[in-house]
């Protein structure tokens, strides 16, 4: 088993997979199954901005412009974060969150982080999946 989370998202259900193609995934991921949270990774393992080709960063521009729209659309988000710290797992890697529309002031930007432990629920979180798969291709 790999200790590389993001790297063993690659073993992730299917029901789990939000998009992948040859380079890119985005999935929900054990440990941050928060309704809304997702993981966007390349499937290979690299490090740091350094690590990714020329070709997969060409690539990631529009990925994440048409992954946020696709989250806006499936759960109402006013915002769509991006957090990558690479501190916890090296590998490339956003944490991609859906901030809710009613979500409290205190809570927006990095503090959303501060809901991971009493907001996971996995059936919520495959079905907000769910919504964004399908919004990702109509
Ligand atoms: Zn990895």
């Amino acid at each position: 088993m790999s200790t590389c989370l993001p790297c063993a998202l690659d073993d992730a259900d299917d029901e789990a997979v939000v998009y992948r193609d040859r380079a890119w995934a985005c999935e929900v991921s054990d440990g941050y199954e928060v309704p809304g949270w997702f993981v966007l990774r390349l499937r290979r393992h690299t490090e740091g901005w350094t690590g990714p080709t020329a070709a997969e960063l060409a690539e990631f521009g529009p990925l994440a412009q048409r992954l946020s729209a696709a989250i806006q659309q499936a759960t109402g988000a006013p915002r769509v974060y991006f957090m990558s710290f690479g501190e916890n797992y090296r590998h490339f890697h956003f944490l991609v969150i859906a901030r809710d529309p009613a979500l409290q002031p205190d809570r927006r930007g990095a503090a959303i982080l501060s809901l991971l432990p009493d907001h996971r629920d996995l059936a919520a979180s495959l079905a907000v999946a769910a919504k964004v798969r399908t919004a990702l291709t109509a």
